[in-house]
């Protein structure tokens, strides 16, 4: 006679459902490549050894202390992070129009930034990209916004459906905020190139239409940290508004410390300060003040070169081992003479694959070969080494033969 009785058993979530059912298969041969997280060769999860470092030094400092941060997080850790996604010489930070908030990582940063917009912004859709991230269109539904698509990917070329990109969002209200992923697009590895992004920029700005960047991957897609960022630096460049969400938990493998920002770039100092009041009213009822030690983690390596470069070295092995795990799967695929045109999986770029199969050969490869992906196809590189290819190869040869 529970009161909650009449609670029906809610879907596990797709993918993080992945792993749950990953988790339960006995066989030794089994290979999750749903899971968004780095892995080595040897399929281990990764601690930096730049974040033990900060770790050790933070455990040693007897000034840290464990109280409340501000509402708005680590005054540093904000700062840094602008300079990190805007570039060190930005003129919108000189200018003190870049309000920054410390956020629960990028899913975090995109919710807050979604509650501010639902309150505060005068048009109230939101164009995401079909396919997107699951979560997308469940955070800003949540927040209030309503959710509109966006032409993105050619399921034909298994890359940018640009002529549908520009029409759809040629034909938005005037105002509509359009959610933009800033590299390594997830799920299909696909990215607009620099001009495509100019192209983009200048349609949206003589439209009047609101950027919102999620940068989950910041140096995770080319091993650049700089090059990763140009699309949201190109639209900073011309002196317009527009959102980012980023988040560390890729670039600095702080998934589980939900380590990231939100910042919202505004015409003057004076609107961003306003806009940086009004943020405090979002998120003080909503968890009152963010988490102490990820934040700590990510300014101590950021604001020392040393630190910091060792990072970026890091970084770029991890996203150097997931482009050699592409040109691995597609070398293997041709040796074997598996049918179809596989040369997508070098083009994309990113954690992910985009690989073109559909669920039923997705469900084939989980239940003959103990493969675990999201059923749209979707493949982790980054849970992939040269060990897994050769299992992953026999596995798409035989669901497409
Ligand atoms: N945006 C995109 C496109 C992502 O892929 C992810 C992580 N899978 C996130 C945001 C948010 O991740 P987190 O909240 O762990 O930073």
């Amino acid at each position: 006679d529970s009161v909650f009785g009449a609670i029906v058993r809610a879907p596990e979530d797709p993918i993080l459902g992945v792993t749950v059912a990953y988790n339960k298969d006995p066989s030794p041969n089994k290979l999750n490549l749903g899971v968004g997280a780095y892995r080595t060769e040897e399929g281990k999860p990764v601690v930096l050894s730049v974040v033990r470092k900060a770790e050790q030094l933070l455990v040693n400092d007897q000034s840290q202390i464990k109280e409340y941060l501000p509402i708005v997080g680590l005054a540093d850790f904000n700062k840094l992070s602008a300079k990190l996604i805007f570039g060190a010489d930005s003129p919108a930070i000189q200018q003190n129009r870049v309000v920054t908030v410390q956020c629960l990582s990028g899913t975090g940063s995109l919710r807050v930034g979604a509650e501010f917009l639902a309150r505060h912004y005068h048009e109230l859709t939101i164009y995401i990209p079909q396919p997107t991230w699951g979560n997308h269109p469940k955070i800003f539904t949540l927040a209030g916004l309503s959710v509109k698509t966006y032409r993105y990917y050619d399921p034909a070329t298994r890359g940018l459906n640009f002529q549908g990109l520009l029409e759809d969002l040629g034909a938005a209200p005037s105002g509509a905020i359009v959610l933009l992923h800033a590299c390594a697009h997830n799920p299909t590895g696909v990215d607009p190139t620099l001009e495509q992004w100019e192209q983009i920029r200048q349609l949206m700005r003589s439209k009047g239409l609101l950027p919102f960047f999620d940068s989950a991957y910041q140096g995770f897609a080319s091993g650049s940290l700089d090059a990763d960022a140009q699309s949201v630096r190109t639209f900073v460049a011309d002196g317009g508004e527009c959102l980012v969400a980023q988040s560390y938990a890729k670039n600095m493998g702080l998934y589980g410390e939900r380590v990231g920002a939100l910042s919202i770039v505004c015409k003057t100092e004076d609107v961003a300060s306003r806009v940086e009041s009004q943020l405090k009213l979002v998120i003080r009822p909503m968890y009152s003040n963010p988490p102490i030690h990820g934040a700590s983690i990510v300014a101590t390596i950021l604001k020392d070169s040393n630190m910091y470069n060792e990072w970026t070295v890091e970084l770029k092995a991890m996203a150097d081992r997931i482009i050699s795990m592409r040109q691995q799967l597609y070398d293997a695929l041709s040796a074997k003479g598996t049918p179809g045109d596989w040369s997508h999986i070098i083009k994309q770029i990113g954690m992910f694959t985009f690989t073109g199969l559909n669920s039923e050969q997705v469900a084939f490869m989980t239940k003959e070969y103990h493969i675990y992906m999201t059923s749209d196809g979707r493949i982790s590189m980054a849970g992939l080494s040269s060990k897994t290819v050769p299992h992953l190869t026999d596995a798409i040869h035989a669901a497409v033969t």
